[in-house]
């Protein structure tokens, strides 16, 4: 179809030009639903000491973040990050330097799963904000969620 159509200014001085509009390019840079904002487990670092807080979320973590920011600005913590901040008078920093997805997952036990495994590991290696090795004695394993930190106090839709 579109060779016929050449053809016919073949001869002329008119020239052509194709653009397709359905490209691979144009797939590939086409926004997936939720590029950035992915949901799982992430860390937080106190800009101050370096030290992180390993946190889970079932949304959009940089929402999650943006409640841990909230609350230190209010002076009314409910996570071990923004209790950690305000109790020792510590810096948080914008989300583009101190927020981390650690690992993409969905809400659940492997979500739960994960979250400790991380808090473990950063526990062992020194990084992890004192405020939340209290959660050490937890299993490590809790499928039950029973023991989920005071985070949760962030409602979900909001
Ligand atoms: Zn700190």
């Amino acid at each position: 179809m579109i060779k016929k159509f050449t053809n016919i200014f073949k001869d002329t001085d008119v020239k052509i030009a194709y653009r397709a509009t359905d490209t691979i390019f144009k797939q590939l840079t086409t926004k997936p639903e939720r590029p950035n904002n992915p949901n799982g487990i992430y860390s937080v670092k106190c800009i101050t000491c370096n030290k992180k807080y390993v946190g889970q979320s079932g949304r959009d973590i940089q929402i999650r973040n943006k409640g841990h920011i909230i609350q230190i600005k209010n002076c009314n913590p409910k996570s071990a990050y923004a209790n950690h901040i305000i109790q020792n008078k510590h810096e948080f920093g914008p989300a583009e330097t101190t927020l981390k997805l650690l690992k993409q997952c969905n809400k659940g036990s492997p979500m739960n799963c994960c979250e400790q495994k991380y808090i473990q590991k950063y526990h062992r290696s020194g990084n992890l904000i004192m405020e939340e090795q209290t959660y050490e004695n937890t299993p490590l394993y809790n499928s039950t969620g029973k023991n989920k930190r005071i985070e949760s106090v962030i409602p979900e839709k909001a």
